[in-house]
């Protein structure tokens, strides 16, 4: 500590470059080590990152709230958000010029997702927070400095990292609650379900752009019908009972605004665990499952999209279909072969964001538009062959066309916000008016799973700076090209999106896109060194990333995917 200020009072009133001294310098403090791991080069630039190393005896968490990887995810997330609060508290003083005196942690958000702000260690936790050193104009402020380092950050650490003063009853909550949705998403396979929503469950979101629940008073909660109804068991929170999605096919119907949509969206983000209090934390979806939507312009490197695709016009390609816009149909049968090839075991599509072409196709377009005319063969006709063939489960949103009870399992309709299971009905319906429709009578091509990237299909490099990095949620900034992600809707927040950028670049900075492995197996790649070293190892600095979250697989694959420059072989 003395050092540290003595070193803040030589260099007052320098210039800004003067703080470079404490680059990688630890310093001791009476709780914990404060270590500068990168300092910013003036005030306007990224702030500078430091890293709170608090030895887990003197933290005193029971080593129960980490003891196995999931417990351990939960605490880190916990304690992220407990800074998060502790900074909220403290702030509100920011000095002088540029980032001057910001503190700040990666915070989460609704999912309880591994990231790098918050480490828990063998010995150690580990917080990593951006500050801004404090300058006037450019110059080193000295004093402010001083606050920072005596005041406002052993305020912060102090009111936020030690079991003391921390709610045990709300960390011991935190923790079980996600190890509950881990268990219960494990029990899916077993039971044969797709997914499972938990009665009682609030599902809408307060808005389009917020993803807070909305309060509970204005929420019909979720209640399954009867006949849907399974049990599974919480290590925690004991039985739980909701309803089981199984296998197959399974639509979802019903009118306009009666919560058919906010359904599927609950189901797509219960890939992910959620916090307590968020209304989906008993919702839980596997791992694998893909939302799938139609995406025109997108890019498409050599997909086979013949299952869906044949016969277009000028003989173009559909067993390695390749375009750099591509429309409404050809997009969503790409989205779904790259799933397949990700490994997704279940396809989740909302009509509201599919192409009708890809979907349907009724018996008088049949007649109109012979078969050897129509490229397409849709959805409909191919989506239960994708189950007894491969394994691929569907639930659709389907309110538009009842052709689809011909082929689902499964048919809930969503009446008020609440779920009614009218399968037999929409059978007898189906017997009494046939949809008349002609199926596709052709076998599900066989797939290949080998596309394989080329190394020099990635390049970094804006001249000779490498450039990679996220914009938003969205969007990742690839060297010269722009890896657009905005349909990819199971990416819960931006710093999955970071460390998107950041796994392709090490990807090839270490051979691990080498021309040899395809997509599937480059993710895996990724995977193990993650599962190995943490998510850190990304980090395409010196000092370890203090804002990444961790994505999905089937995400990366995503963003290999969009990639225009992607060439394969
Ligand atoms: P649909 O897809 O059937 O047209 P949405 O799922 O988009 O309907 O829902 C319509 C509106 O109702 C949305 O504003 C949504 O937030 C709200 N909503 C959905 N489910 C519920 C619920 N269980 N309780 C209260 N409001 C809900
Ligand atoms: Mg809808």
């Amino acid at each position: 500590m003395e050092k540290l200020k003595r070193i803040l009072s030589q260099i007052d009133g320098r210039g800004y470059k003067a703080y470079k001294e404490l680059q990688g310098k630890t310093f001791r403090f009476p709780r914990y080590s404060l270590c500068f791991q990168y300092i910013q080069g003036d005030p306007f630039a990224p702030p500078s990152q430091v890293a709170l190393s608090i030895p887990l005896k003197s933290a005193g968490f029971r080593e129960e709230l980490f003891s196995n990887k999931i417990r351990r995810i939960a605490l880190e997330d916990f304690l992220a958000r407990s800074v998060d609060k502790a900074i909220e508290k403290a702030n509100g003083k920011r000095r002088g010029s540029g980032k001057s005196g910001l503190i700040a942690i990666d915070v989460p958000k609704q999912e309880v997702i591994e990231r790098t702000c918050m480490r828990i260690f063998q010995d150690r936790i580990e917080a990593r927070l951006f500050i801004g050193l404090p300058a006037r104009g450019r110059r080193i402020a000295g004093d402010e400095a001083m606050e920072m380092f005596f005041e406002d950050l052993p305020e912060i650490a102090e009111s936020s990292l030690f079991i003391e003063v921390l709610s045990k009853s709300d960390i011991r909550r935190h923790v079980c609650v996600v190890e509950d949705q881990d268990a219960l998403r494990s029990q899916l396979e077993e039971r044969g379900l797709v997914a499972f929503i938990a009665n009682g469950s609030l599902l809408p979101r307060r808005s389009g752009v917020d993803q807070r629940p909305l309060k509970k008073d204005e929420a019909v909660l979720f209640e399954s019908p009867p006949s849907m109804e399974v049990e599974l068991n919480a290590p925690n929170a004991g039985k739980i009972r909701g309803m089981g999605i199984p296998g197959g096919i399974t639509l979802i119907v019903g009118g306009g605004f009666h919560g058919k949509s906010t359904l599927l969206s609950a189901i797509e983000r219960s890939v992910y665990d959620h916090i307590p209090d968020d209304g989906r934390e008993y919702v839980v979806t596997l791992r694998s499952a893909v939302k799938i939507r139609a995406e025109d312009g997108r890019r498409v490197e050599c997909v086979d999209i013949s299952p869906f695709i044949s016969n277009l016009p000028f003989g173009k390609d559909t067993l390695r279909f390749r375009t750099d816009n591509a429309s409404g149909s050809t997009s969503q049968a790409a989205n779904i072969i790259e799933a397949i090839e990700a490994g997704a075991k279940l396809m989740l599509l909302d009509e509201d964001t599919s192409a009708t072409n890809f979907m349907i196709r009724d018996a008088r377009m049949q007649r109109l538009v012979a078969a050897n005319r129509e490229p397409i063969t849709p959805f409909i006709d191919r989506a239960r062959q994708l189950f007894e063939i491969l394994g691929v489960s569907t639930v659709l949103v389907m309110g538009g066309s009842g052709d689809y009870f011909d082929i689902a399992d499964r048919v809930v309709l969503m009446d008020h916000y609440r779920p009614q299971d009218v399968t037999s009905k929409a059978r007898e319906i189906a017997g009494e008016l046939p949809s008349q429709r002609v199926p596709a009578e052709s076998e599900l091509p066989k797939l290949s799973n080998a596309r394989i990237p080329l190394p020099e299909s990635f390049n970094p490099m804006i001249g000779k700076k490498v450039t990679v990095r996220s914009r938003g949620k969205d969007h990742i900034q690839f060297g010269r090209t722009t890896i657009d992600l905005t349909y990819v809707e199971q990416i819960a927040e931006e710093s999955q999106t970071r460390a998107i950028g950041g796994l392709l670049l090490y990807a090839v900075r270490n051979g691990i896109i080498d021309g040899k492995r395809s997509v599937h197996e480059i993710v895996k790649a990724l995977e193990e060194r993650i599962d190995a070293e943490g998510l850190e190892v990304a980090s395409p600095f010196a000092r370890p990333s203090a804002d990444y979250a961790r994505p999905r697989p089937e995400e990366i694959c995503a963003a290999i995917n969009r990639l225009r420059t992607l060439v394969v072989r």
